[in-house]
């Protein structure tokens, strides 16, 4: 049994949790850092603690002050939200030495599935497919040229231990590659303190296609179908949802199979994801997400299943207690990320409301966004029977929400939405470029 729990995370995340726990009869304790004392989250959770200086590396990753903060108001867990410490293996350690319980799976797992060669080798000996590449990492320019002679330009690299994006470099010829060598070693070191490199074949414009499971690390694995993230900028997620307009049933089918089969052989515990890219009809392995991810509401929506909650009683030991036949999959679930391009105060903030949106935000009348953290602002989740009017009601989401005092991007929202490429489901993760003409 858990009774009371710790959410080390701030911002709409941070609030998405507290609503789950006050559903479960949990007490939910904040922590934030000196610049979101006035944050809605601190507002809404049972108690708050202070952990430091605005500075993330101060308070928000700052794992001494956190787990102090947990024994010291009483927690027995702690819940790690998506970003900060919720893919740090060595934290998901300390918390259980301190005698907590850790909400997400265990620092072995953490560890094994965050570090991509690894997680490539052990997909590779499930037999799931997986982009061509360097079967380990790349140790020289010489060996990274051999390896994408093989294989074939274009070719991307990546670091080891990257994520969000970032710390990947696409070489289209073998006269880039000394240089991308060289940059994506120094950046994968200095981003994520890893200079481990390796290297796959670059899909172009592929599809961003990723399975949500449950796993209760007792055997009992069930997905709740797929999100299609491919509308992203710069590697970033803008736009999710599911089903995907680009598999068609048995493509779905083998997908989902496959992640069941790797999350049973990893013997995962918690809520995880399996992230593929689609091409030409085929998915490929990317990576595990060993933890609950942005775009969760929207696999809530089309399942019915509160992630969160699971993802608690999981922890607390309990069976998942429902199998994959039990579930009921449907219709349509579309989100749009609104971010805030500048920070600053909220003068007004009008979310929108009616049949079929759901809003995910830290945002309110007299807020802030503060210039420290990641700019998400505001999910805007729709639920409904079919692809043309989940947009539609999207469209009129969007045109009723209305956030005045900072500038976001909801008018690029809107340019998507209504585009023909956007609406026609047929397009790849170079859309954001094609409407935009970078
Ligand atoms: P991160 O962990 O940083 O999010 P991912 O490995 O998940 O990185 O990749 C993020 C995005 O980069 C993908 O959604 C896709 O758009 C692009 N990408 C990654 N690998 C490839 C590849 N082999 N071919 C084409 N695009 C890729």
């Amino acid at each position: 049994m858990i009774g009371s729990i710790l959410i080390a995370n701030r911002g709409e995340i941070a609030v998405r949790i507290i609503r789950s726990c006050r559903d479960m009869g949990i007490r939910s304790v904040a922590v934030y850092s000196e610049a979101d004392r006035d944050s809605l989250h601190v507002k809404m959770a049972d108690a708050a603690v202070c952990i430091g200086p605005p500075a993330s590396a101060d308070s928000y990753l700052n794992t001494q002050n956190i787990i102090a903060a947990a024994c010291g108001s009483g927690c027995d867990a702690i819940h790690p939200g998506v970003g900060f410490l919720s893919e740090n293996a060595q934290f998901a350690e300390d918390v259980t030495q301190a005698g907590l319980i850790f909400i997400g799976p265990d620092a072995a797992t953490i560890r094994l599935v965050g570090d991509k060669v690894e997680a490539r080798r052990t997909v590779k000996e499930a037999g799931i497919p997986f982009t061509p590449g360097s079967p380990g990492p790349i140790e020289s320019p010489q060996e990274a040229r051999r390896i994408a002679s093989e294989i074939g330009y274009p070719v991307i690299i990546k670091a080891a231990a990257g994520g969000g994006g970032r710390g990947m470099r696409i070489v289209e010829r073998e006269e880039e590659m000394e240089e991308a060598f060289t940059i994506a070693s120094h950046e994968a070191l200095s981003f994520f303190s890893n200079g481990t490199i390796y290297m796959e074949k670059y899909l172009r414009n592929p599809r961003h296609v990723e399975v949500q499971l449950l796993s209760d690390g007792k055997g009992a694995v069930v997905h709740l179908g797929e999100r299609d993230c491919s509308v992203q900028k710069n590697h970033q997620k803008l736009i999710e949802e599911s089903p995907s307009s680009a598999l068609n049933t048995a493509q779905r089918e083998r997908m989902c199979k496959d992640a069941v089969r790797l999350f049973k052989r990893l013997h995962y515990s918690g809520a995880g994801t399996v992230e593929f890219l689609v091409y030409e009809g085929k998915h490929y392995f990317m990576e595990v997400n060993a933890r609950v991810q942005v775009e969760h509401p929207v696999s809530e929506a089309v399942s019915g299943i509160d992630i969160i909650k699971e993802q608690i009683r999981i922890a607390a030991g309990e069976h998942l207690g429902y199998t994959q036949k039990q579930l009921h999959i449907s219709g349509y679930a579309l989100e749009c990320r609104i971010n805030a391009r500048t920070p600053g105060k909220i003068s007004l903030f009008i979310p929108p409301l009616g049949p079929a949106v759901r809003v995910d935000t830290h945002l309110y009348t007299e807020g802030s966004v503060s210039p420290y953290y990641d700019p998400l602002a505001a999910k805007i989740i729709v639920h409904t029977d079919d692809r043309a009017s989940g947009i539609k009601t999207m469209l009129r989401a969007l045109q009723e929400l209305e956030i005045r005092g900072i500038t976001t991007n909801k008018d690029e929202q809107l340019t998507i939405l209504t585009s023909k490429i956007f609406n026609s489901g047929t397009y790849g993760t170079d859309i954001y470029s094609r409407i935009f003409q970078e």
